[in-house]
């Protein structure tokens, strides 16, 4: 590893050569464009990513469970500096090359169950679940698509329909897409008569919404993450997604597990859907599927993703060649070093961890998550009204100490933790010492 698994705190953060360049940022880029916390990187590896003016900060985000192999992963470095001294570009609709054939073989294997599958690659995560769609609504002649309460599925047009959250992500921005219906979501924590009620009344809210106001045999598809990302890492009690999968297979409804964030041993599997023994019709996959080049996939049963015309799916760089090479020296470094089992070893260093500061502090109402995917519900102490203010001052405390760490959730009170599944152990302590010491100075 280049970078020294070390946190260094050179100046105060962001240090001064970042604001100026902030400043030219604030100059030249959309505002639009946010940025969580403005050090400008010069190089990143393992669990560290350096700053222009020498600070090493612990990465809690992986540029949001993108990195998931470490950055410049040295498997990746060599893959695609081959790829892009051979060619760069042709078009895989044009002339193809095997790269993109053996990530589709790649993906057919390792998403759930052996059954006959075809997949197909674009260029970001929104792009595979239009696709997804799509493919859906060809196969069954149907329009309508089912997503859930929290939900986040990206910003295009189409997907912004499917993501739940106005502010920031669909405010100003409408008209939206139509055809969109939306169910509440299995929240265990914040479900109305408790959690121990939540499986049961949530599928049946599912089913009885679905039937009356869309109508089975209208429906394309459901649409669900298996544990929700940007909706604040809600998990859905155990047997939810396999009673809402197998309802839909009782009605033709294409059921669609949008595991662009859950993916590539993020949560501890090498998907979401094997922990709960669920074979989805068509999954969706992006962020850490290529070591952070842009690549996404839908992947799904063979009858179903054939159903489109000739020509019906495709894009110019879809399923980019360097991407591609990306991609397989990314699942060769998830297998060469068990990165499934390092994210269930985060889990069990993390998540003891949380839990200690949950009863500490009276403002982490819940802790939750899986394998390197984990997150804090902060509240007002003594009850569940949502604490963003408090999940702003933590977050922004992590980082004047030189750790990234992200938000998240419908109300913005949500700390998440994302962290490269390559980081070292004592890196993960240290990183929840500050986290700890950033709760005792706010709380
Ligand atoms: C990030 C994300 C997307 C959108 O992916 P982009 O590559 O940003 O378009 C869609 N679904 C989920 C679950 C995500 O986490």
């Amino acid at each position: 590893m280049t970078v020294e698994q070390k946190r260094v705190l050179a100046t105060a953060i962001p240090g001064p050569r970042s604001v100026e360049l902030h400043a030219r940022k604030t100059a030249a880029v959309a505002s639009g464009v946010g940025t969580t916390l403005p050090v400008y990187v010069t190089q990143a590896g393992g669990g560290i990513v350096v700053d222009v003016d020498g600070n090493q900060l612990i990465d809690f985000g992986s540029g949001i469970a993108v990195t998931s192999i470490g950055n410049a992963a040295p498997r990746v470095v060599e893959a695609v500096s081959e790829q892009v001294a051979a060619f760069t570009h042709t078009c895989f609709m044009v002339t193809p090359y095997e790269g993109y054939v053996a990530v589709a073989e790649a993906l057919n294997e390792l998403t759930p169950d052996d059954h006959d599958k075809r997949s197909a690659l674009f260029n970001s995560g929104a792009e595979a679940v239009e696709n997804a769609v799509k493919i859906a609504r060809s196969h069954t002649g149907r329009q309508a698509v089912v997503a859930f309460d929290h939900a986040y599925h990206g910003r295009t047009n189409l997907t912004m329909a499917l993501t739940a959250k106005s502010m920031p992500y669909k405010s100003g921005f409408g008209p939206f897409a139509s055809e969109i219906y939306r169910v509440p979501m299995a929240y265990p924590y914040r479900w109305p008569t408790g959690p121990e009620n939540c499986a049961d009344e949530a599928f049946e809210l599912f089913v009885s919404q679905v039937h009356a106001q869309v109508g089975e045999a209208n429906t394309a598809a459901v649409l669900i993450e298996p544990i929700q990302g940007e909706g604040g890492f809600i998990v859905p009690p155990a047997g939810f997604l396999k009673r809402v999968s197998d309802w839909c297979a009782e009605h033709g409804i294409v059921f669609i597990a949008d595991e662009i964030q859950t993916g590539f041993c993020r949560t501890g599997d090498w998907f979401a859907s094997d922990h709960e023994g669920v074979v989805p019709d068509l999954i969706t996959t992006a962020k850490g599927i290529a070591g952070g080049l842009p690549l996404a996939g839908v992947t799904g049963r063979a009858d179903i993703m054939d159903s489109v015309h000739g020509g019906g799916l495709g894009g110019t760089y879809g399923g980019n060649p360097v991407a591609c090479a990306a991609a397989l020296a990314s699942i060769e470094t998830m297998k060469a070093e068990n990165l499934v089992g390092a994210a269930r070893d985060i889990e069990a260093v993390m998540l003891p961890r949380l839990t200690a500061l949950a009863e500490k502090y009276d403002a982490i109402g819940d802790v939750r998550g899986r394998g390197a995917m984990l997150a804090v519900e902060l509240v007002e102490p003594g009850s569940k009204t949502p604490n963003p203010a408090l999940t702003g001052a933590v977050s922004a405390a992590c980082h004047q100490a030189g750790v990234i760490t992200l938000t998240a959730g419908t109300y913005g009170n949500v700390l998440r933790f994302l962290p490269p599944l390559v980081i070292g152990e004592a890196l993960l302590h240290e990183g929840l010492d500050v986290l700890d010491e950033a709760f005792a100075a706010n709380a």
